[in-house]
């Protein structure tokens, strides 16, 4: 048995007779609050991790999580264009960067010797550079506050999107950076006071 086919079945036999109405509801109109920028990674799944159901979270997946700077280059921009119409067709009130452990695209602009010259995957991960520059004296744990420091460059990113600026602006948007500890299962949330990442209880 396939097992995605698999998976399939046992959705429609255990979980669809029970949110059928809920999808119903669904099919006219979504109108999720929150967009989440994360990874990738299989361990990262947004929905699981906020135990958010179908219609709550409108997501972005890249690798390493990262928002690109802001470009009017007429390029193939799946990460703005998935911004853009989150804030400007979804209305969306808030975005969070979630960030992980362990993650994969940070170990690779770490090392940079796994990285074919001029591949997609190693131009994305120059996204990085300022990170890794802003951490490049800290020795202990480096990669883990690369990851950090990752997600507040995407949310200065963010910031620099015309569109994200006037939302902020005219009907109060939020822009919020968290981390996921996949080895322990927690939630280090970003304080915009302080700037650093908490964990939430
Ligand atoms: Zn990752």
């Amino acid at each position: 048995m396939d097992s995605l086919i698999d998976g399939y079945r046992r959705f429609r036999a255990r979980r669809w007779p029970a949110e059928r109405q809920l999808y119903e509801s669904l099919a006219e109109n979504q109108k999720p609050k929150t967009f989440v920028i994360s990874c990738c990674d299989s361990r990262v799944d947004p929905a699981t991790i906020f135990n958010a159901r179908p219609g709550e979270l409108f997501v972005a997946r890249n690798v390493a999580n990262l928002v690109p700077p802001f470009e009017q280059s007429g390029s193939y921009h799946g990460t703005s264009a998935a911004i853009e119409f989150a804030v400007t067709a979804v209305q969306v009130e808030r975005i969070l960067v979630l960030g992980h452990a362990r993650c994969g695209g940070v170990a690779a602009a770490l090392s940079k010797s796994d990285l074919t010259p001029g591949s997609f995957l190693s131009e994305w991960i120059k996204l990085l550079d300022t990170a890794l520059v802003r951490c490049e004296n800290i020795t202990e744990d480096r990669h883990t506050e690369v990851e950090r420091e990752s997600v507040r460059l995407s949310l200065e990113r963010l910031r620099a999107f015309p569109f994200v600026a006037e939302a902020i602006r005219t009907r109060g948007l939020q822009l919020q950076g968290a981390h996921f500890g996949i080895i322990d299962g927690k939630l280090e949330w970003l304080d915009p006071v302080s700037g650093r990442f908490e964990v939430v209880d």
